[in-house]
């Protein structure tokens, strides 16, 4: 019988569970298509134990029979109170530890013992030591305690692509920690740490939930200030309307009848932009990028220095979090990982290695291409139409949809022209035009009316691309097919003549076509989709272990290496079948290379 160690996240707002099963890395439903338990705790009316969301759904109301945020207590020796009863820090943590083994074991079909536990990198010895003992509490054997900059560098790989230094920015619900590593081979060192336990994305919610607090007032005359239900759901309509401004430049914070006024229910509907949201929070992520410097001068090293920045936590997905760590350490932070899952995924992965597998990859589907539109501004000093504005960045894990607003220039400006471009370059006229449309008949509005331009990108690489002019609703849109897969002038001729090379092949052998799944080149059924996920996949995987093997490899075998890694880059921009065959290509060549 196998003994499963599971690899957990036990975080101040939520927490996760983990597995390596097959070689694969899974984190662990706690809920139909839910995989993050909230880190809340209480008890029900009738004293029945409650963790995870039906904690959190009433702790607005009942918070003296909950308990949240407990990691920050850890290694405290004092107790919190809990209905009638007092609770040690480890005993509220090792229920929410419990749960999730429990998790874990309806999930595996097996009982589970062990557990690789992650811990923030400053924790001191007497919080590491409480947070074994909730394990044990729970019932598990806690095997590691690891850091979690350190689970994160190895649920991205970084270790594996060769020395290199780090930043590790960690930015949770409740929480901030910045890391800065040092990561070579199997060995993750954590340099320096530094952070906030008492900064996150509730804060943001916050600041948006006080915004709306001051609109009731100036607006109806009310004030909610003591009305704890009326803040409960502010505070969850206010976490909505943040996350939908991660993806688009304008939300509504609405609540039908969110109280009453002289008899009367009060709605609210509050239009907040992304631009004015970003002036609200630009002081916390200013901290935050203090923060990264001070982290970095306790290390010895300079900006310079710095090879990756990887993000964890929900709260990093922010664009303007983004933006700030790109424009102060000149690289473009990591983020193909699911920021709230990465670290149970290095716990994980971690654990694997202690009980003997080889460490696995994590596959995600990933845009190997950013995708962009053009505009009016400075480019080099001057005021320039076709500055670059990219909407979905290289890396970005697909499926995904990214919207934007921008402006007429013109008074009285009846179309705008809508560029659709793939690539990096600042002027988008050196990058490769990939469709155009114009959106018609706008409003007769001076300069500044806003459209919003919309990018969706989904698994099969179908770009679909919409404008909408905001007042009015009028929209116009293209769809760009195979938007992953464009190629320009002679690639295209020669992907051509490969192409016509495969099917001549395939018609010689008919056998070998339908031993590797007879890939209809253009076939939009659901398995087709499915069949060129996995392939990309498995490119990926392979590429990887390429450069890998690269590291050691000389002369003939490098560049066999080089040359094999460079197609297969290439053709998964391409059709199924020419992926295919550069993968069966390269899959020999690498197997030849490790015997
Ligand atoms: P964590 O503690 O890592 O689970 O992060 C939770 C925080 O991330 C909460 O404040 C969430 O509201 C926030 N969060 C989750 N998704 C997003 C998003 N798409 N944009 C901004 N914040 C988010």
């Amino acid at each position: 019988m196998s003994e499963w160690i599971v690899g957990i996240d036990l975080g101040t707002t939520n927490s996760e569970v983990a597995v390596v099963r097959a070689g694969q890395v899974e984190v662990i439903p706690v809920a139909v298509g839910v995989r993050i338990l909230p880190s809340v705790v209480g008890l029900g009316d009738d004293d029945s134990l409650l963790v995870g969301e039906a904690a959190r759904n009433q702790y607005a109301l009942h918070p003296e029979r909950s308990v949240r945020s407990i990691k920050r207590r850890m290694g405290e020796s004092t107790t919190v109170q809990m209905g009638s009863q007092e609770f040690a820090p480890q005993e509220i943590s090792a229920m929410i530890l419990r749960r999730l083994r429990e998790i874990a074991e309806a999930h595996l079909g097996e009982a589970v013992s062990k557990a690789v536990i992650t811990v923030p990198a400053y924790f001191s010895d007497a919080q590491r030591q409480a947070t074994r003992e909730a394990g044990e509490i729970a019932g598990l054997d806690v095997v590691r305690i690891l850091n979690e900059p350190t689970a994160a560098a190895l649920a991205y790989e970084s270790s594996r692509r060769g020395a290199r230094k780090a930043i590790v920015y960690d930015l949770g619900g409740g929480t901030f920690d910045v890391s800065v590593v040092n990561l070579e081979g199997d060995v993750v060192e954590v340099l320096a740490s530094h952070g906030n336990n008492h900064l996150g994305g509730d804060d943001f919610d916050q600041k948006l939930v006080e915004h709306a607090i001051e609109h009731l007032a100036q607006t109806q005359q009310l004030d909610v200030r003591q009305q704890p239900l009326v803040l409960a759901r502010l505070q969850r309509a206010a976490e909505a309307a943040k996350i939908a401004l991660s993806a688009q430049p304008f939300a509504t914070l609405s609540e039908e009848y969110l109280c009453e006024k002289d008899g009367l229910p009060v709605h609210l509907s509050l239009e907040i932009s992304r631009r004015a949201y970003e002036e609200m929070i630009a002081d916390y992520i200013g901290e935050t990028i203090e923060a990264v410097h001070i982290a970095l001068r306790d290390a010895g090293l300079a900006v310079a220095d710095i090879s990756e920045v990887l993000l964890v936590g929900g709260a990093t997905r922010t664009p303007l979090v983004q933006r700030r760590l790109e424009e102060e350490l000149r690289l473009q932070p990591r983020a193909e990982l699911d920021p709230d899952l990465c670290v149970a995924m290095g716990a994980a992965i971690q654990a694997a290695v202690i009980s003997g597998a080889q460490a696995p990859s994590v596959l995600v589907d990933v845009t190997p291409y950013t995708f962009g539109t053009s505009a009016l501004d400075e480019y080099e000093g001057e005021m320039y139409p076709y500055c670059y504005v990219p909407l979905i960045r290289k890396n970005t894990p697909i499926p995904v949809s990214r919207s934007e607003v921008f402006h007429t220039v013109h008074d009285g400006q009846k179309k705008v022209e809508v560029n659709v471009y793939q690539g990096e370059d600042p002027d988008a006229l050196n990058n490769i035009s990939i469709g155009r449309f114009l959106v018609e008949g706008l409003r007769d509005a001076p300069a500044g009316n806003p459209v919003v331009t919309t990018f969706s990108l989904d698994l099969n690489g179908i770009l679909h691309v919409s404008a909408r002019e905001k007042e009015t609703g009028l929209q116009h849109s293209i769809t760009i097919d195979r938007a992953i897969s464009r190629f320009s002038g002679d690639k295209l001729n020669e992907a051509r003549e490969r192409i016509a090379a495969i099917f001549a092949d395939q018609e010689d052998d008919a056998a070998s076509a339908a031993s590797t799944a007879a890939l209809p080149v253009e076939a939009a059924s659901g398995d087709a989709d499915e069949t060129a996920r996995r392939l990309r996949v498995e490119a990926r995987a392979l590429i990887e272990k390429g450069e890998r093997l690269l590291a050691t490899a000389s002369g003939e075998d490098a560049d066999d290496l080089v040359n094999g890694i460079e197609s297969v880059k290439e053709a998964i921009t391409g059709s199924s079948s020419e992926l295919k065959a550069a993968i069966d290509v390269f899959a020999d060549l690498l197997y030849y290379l490790d015997a």
